[in-house]
């Protein structure tokens, strides 16, 4: 079987506490190549570094996801900063807007996503996003500072604004979401984009793909997603694995 580079993990989540190393020693053994693990909360960065630490093949992206803006301290961007010169470092994110619960603050969310990618952009280093409900504000943003390297998270929008976000020379990448039942619009969108634009993820412990619904996601789940994917291109799963495997090296210099 050809291993999966997951693009986009949260192994410091403590649904991963009661077994986190034997996991991730099983998951490199037998069905996983990369994965970049994402730290996006203040209090999250050192324990993702630790990880890096730990396993060779595990990378760490940091940043503040939009939901965690409110409690972090004022020097924020230069702690991010000087972390972000760790090697192991691959990217900032995940960063963006998210409008899905009541009383989010779009002022604080734009400036917060506003300045961190105007960090990366300072550090050449690339950006994972993240929209949720807010794709008009997200991609306004986005042409405005228009990111040299980003990639749009666990998309789940229309093949439009797939091609919206590929013509600002983004690329696209999917969970197990592209598995779902009700996952047409999904679909559509994968089938905009190019494969040399598409990458795969998991965003474990959510978004368990089909038929693991409902389950601890991890990221040897990655392959149900790709077989998704390769039906969807018509290419073979492992050829789909090779291509996107190579696209996750390239973005993020792994
Ligand atoms: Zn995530």
């Amino acid at each position: 079987m050809v291993k999966v580079t997951d693009t986009h993990a949260h192994y410091d989540d403590e649904a991963f506490d009661s077994d986190r190393y034997e996991l991730l020693d099983r998951l490199f053994e037998t069905s996983v190549n990369k994965i970049v693990s994402v730290g996006c909360a203040y209090d999250r960065w050192e324990p993702t570094l630790r990880l890096t630490e730990r396993y060779p093949c595990l990378y760490a992206a940091l940043g503040v996801h939009p939901e965690d803006i409110y409690d972090m301290p004022s020097d924020y961007l230069e702690q991010l900063e000087r972390l972000s010169q760790n090697p192991k470092v691959v990217a900032v994110g995940e960063i963006g807007l998210d409008y899905h619960y009541e009383n989010y603050d779009r002022e604080k969310q734009i400036a917060a996503f506003r300045e961190q990618l105007i960090l990366a952009d300072r550090l050449s280093m690339p950006v994972i996003i993240h929209s949720r409900d807010a794709t008009e504000d997200t991609l306004n943003i986005l042409r405005e500072l228009r990111p040299k390297k980003a990639v749009m998270h666990c998309f789940s929008g229309s093949a439009e604004t797939a091609r919206e976000i590929l013509s600002l020379g983004l690329h696209v990448s999917f969970t197990g979401v592209l598995t779902f039942k009700n996952a047409r619009k999904a679909l559509e969108a994968c089938a905009e984009v190019p494969l040399d634009r598409l990458m795969l993820e998991t965003d474990c412990p959510y978004m368990s793909p089909v038929p693991h619904r409902g389950e601890r996601c991890d990221s040897s789940m990655v392959h149900f997603t790709a077989a998704k994917a390769a039906e969807i291109k018509g290419i073979d799963a492992s050829e789909l694995i090779n291509i996107c495997n190579k696209n996750a090296d390239n973005f993020f210099g792994i």
